[in-house]
């Protein structure tokens, strides 16, 4: 039987320096665009992925763009998921034209919304001298979400910004579009795009051929579950958003 991860990258198999836990012996996986290191694998991390590497197929599934991913340095040979499932690479790095034309069919639809955002997002963040900076996540030629960042250690601009100006402005578009927020990532997307949609077609794909495929999910953000629910099994690190929301408070009932 094809055995298959579903893998989100960040924050689950590995993290930013601020993240890692203190004193231990760490190793560098991914780097800026300056080729500096940002992300780091603890030993336990190195472990899990040389496991999973050596008995599974590993499909990341990241919000990575295909440059960010780029900068990751872990040997993935098979499908990759891109962009919040915007953009798909087939085995040797080839972006899957016809996932990308749904995806640059459905840009038409938003991006002028996407772009009023971003406008009047810059806008606010001036007038209340907000620390942030954003930009919409373009990759391939299609603009596929709108997010922001705090600047160093300026938390309180970034939370101020989601709740005083892009939850009012959820509100106004209910349905079109909705929020991720982990730590200092916000973003808004459309709801045609998830990396549950990619899962859900990579899966349907893959099992062409397979009488069985076994297919577990692992991700550490709540706009990770819905790309895991499609999966047979659902993993997340401890400690994780989605673990202190969704089990942490059962565990806790003994
Ligand atoms: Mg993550």
């Amino acid at each position: 039987m094809d055995k298959v991860l579903f893998l989100d990258l960040d924050d689950t198999l590995f993290q930013s320096l601020a993240k890692c836990p203190s004193g231990a012996a760490l190793s560098e996986t991914a780097y800026l665009a300056d080729g500096r290191a940002h992300s780091f694998m603890t030993g336990k991390q190195r472990i899990l992925w040389r496991w999973f590497d050596e008995h599974t197929r590993v499909i990341p599934v990241t919000a990575r763009s295909g440059d960010a991913f780029r900068r990751v340095k872990l040997p993935f040979r098979d499908w990759v998921v891109l962009d919040f499932g915007g953009v798909l690479l087939a085995p040797g790095g080839k972006p899957d034209e016809a996932w990308l034309e749904r995806g640059r069919a459905l840009a038409t639809g938003y991006q002028a919304v996407l772009q009023e955002l971003l406008e009047t997002a810059t806008a606010f963040a001036q007038t209340h001298s907000l620390a942030v900076r954003m930009r919409i996540g373009e990759d391939y030629g299609v603009p596929f979400y709108w997010m922001a960042k705090h600047r160093e250690n300026e938390a309180e601009s970034l939370d101020r910004l989601q709740q005083e100006f892009v939850a009012p402005w959820l509100e106004r578009r209910k349905g079109a579009f909705y929020l991720h927020r982990n730590g200092n990532n916000l973003a808004v997307l459309p709801s045609s795009l998830g990396k549950e949609h990619a899962v859900r077609h990579l899966i349907e794909r893959l099992r062409l051929g397979h009488d069985e495929l076994l297919t577990v999910g692992m991700g550490d953000s709540l706009s990770d579950a819905a790309f895991m629910a499609e999966c047979d099994y659902a993993m997340t690190p401890c400690g994780s958003q989605l673990f202190e929301l969704g089990l942490a408070p059962l565990a806790a009932l003994g």
